[in-house]
């Protein structure tokens, strides 16, 4: 999961889906006009477009209280698809479930491809501390890193707080032929551009072992693919955090040994799918606003926070709207991402291809943050904070993409 912005149904009302006639006036000149006096002392009339929209609101919030499908559509997702790694099977089945969904809608949707390098199977990884004492602990191949050789591998662990390019240059000699561990917290201490565990295998590490921060072993699935979709060239994995814990308790001791196995592959090129659907819209169609969540989802679950919430919010935004019987004044495009847990793949292959496009988009509207109450608005990727605080103000005031 990445930070993003995580979008309200409502504000999503005021900023693109103004239910109100085609000839309604402009959202801007209705919030200064409605409390005009006529030279005669008469009140001018109220203008529809306010009201339009808020009556429109009512309806997509009422629609999705009472009869809303959020939760059956992420049941469907989670239990049907499951688990959902860029480039998987089970991905491509999701990205055409969504496309029918949408469909089923009455929202035109299509895929676009993005052009994926290598794909990953994750395979069965175990994990075991053979010195001072046996103790299986648990453990789980971080993701495009390879498997070991047929049988496992054993190594003394070397324990790393600093994974600066400095300090593994300056510790070179200790790395070679070590399982190296470290929290994964050094990783970004260290603000590194490429990943840290490629600089420890070019160094000669046999493996390397690092920590989340998930409490009762809840391992904590990760990726070592690089913007450009190069993959790890050693094994690497995630232990748990009690299993961390015992595992630095016993190095303060003295020296630990431990066996790791992984039978995690790469597999070839993939042309993986992201969802593209749209509504038209009936005043500015050539104005877009985009709503989005990644359709991606590590497999060692099935990814209903991270991000299954998100998508049956987009999905179910495009099922009331479409519902509403009203276009939006702006052309809404819903997107559902792939390899967004690979650093954002999906999104940048769509920006690319999209680029001459890209100034007539009004707002993007991402959701990330998993399920629960909406609280807000969270702008991101804005040069001034206020524009975006306009952008989304229920007088629906004209937006500006910057
Ligand atoms: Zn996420």
């Amino acid at each position: 999961m990445r930070s993003a912005t995580l979008f309200g149904l409502l504000p999503l009302v005021a900023l693109a889906c103004n239910g109100g006639s085609p000839s309604a006036a402009p959202a801007a000149a209705t919030v200064t006009s409605r409390a005009a006096v006529k030279p005669d002392g008469a009140k001018a009339p109220a203008p529809e477009g306010i009201d339009a929209t808020r009556n429109a609101a009512r309806k997509l919030a009422g629609d999705i209280l009472v009869g809303g499908q959020t939760m059956k559509t992420l049941t469907e997702l989670t239990d049907t698809c499951g688990a959902r790694l860029t480039g998987s099977a089970s991905y491509t089945a999701a990205a055409a479930w969504a496309v029918e969904r949408f469909r089923s809608y009455g929202v035109n949707a299509t895929t676009e491809t993005l052009s994926l390098e290598h794909t990953w199977v994750r395979g069965e990884a175990r994990g075991k501390i053979v010195a001072p004492r046996e103790m299986a602990v648990h453990v789980a191949s971080i993701g495009w890193t390879p498997g070991t050789p047929p049988g496992g591998l054993r190594g003394d662990v070397l324990k790393l707080d600093d994974v600066s390019l400095d300090a593994i240059t300056r510790r070179k000699d200790e790395v070679k032929g070590k399982v190296v561990y470290y929290e994964r917290t050094a990783e970004k201490k260290a603000r590194w551009m490429a990943h840290p565990l490629t600089r420890l295998a070019e160094a000669g590490a046999v493996a390397v072992i690092t920590r989340g921060g998930k409490a009762s072993n809840v391992l904590v699935a990760s990726s070592c693919i690089g913007v450009k979709g190069a993959p790890c060239p050693g094994p690497a994995f995630g232990i748990g955090l009690e299993d961390g814990a015992t595992l630095e308790r016993l190095l303060e001791q003295g020296p630990v040994t431990l066996e790791l196995a992984s039978t995690a592959a790469m597999g070839g090129p993939a042309e993986v799918p992201s969802v593209v659907a749209e509504i038209r819209g009936r005043e500015k169609p050539d104005e877009l606003v985009l709503v989005g969540a990644h359709l991606d989802a590590w497999d060692l679950a099935t990814g209903a926070q991270d991000n299954g919430s998100g998508v049956a919010q987009v999905l179910e935004a495009a099922r009331a709207i479409r519902a509403l019987g009203t276009p939006p004044r702006r052309t809404i495009r819903f997107l559902l991402w792939s390899g967004e847990e690979q650093v954002l793949l999906g999104s940048r292959a769509y920006v690319k291809a999209h680029a001459a496009e890209l100034d007539r988009v009004v707002a993007y509207l991402n959701t990330d943050f998993g399920a629960g109450t909406p609280q807000g608005w969270a702008p991101t990727g804005f040069r001034r904070r206020s524009t975006a605080t306009r952008m989304t103000a229920p007088s629906g005031r004209k937006a500006s993409p910057r």
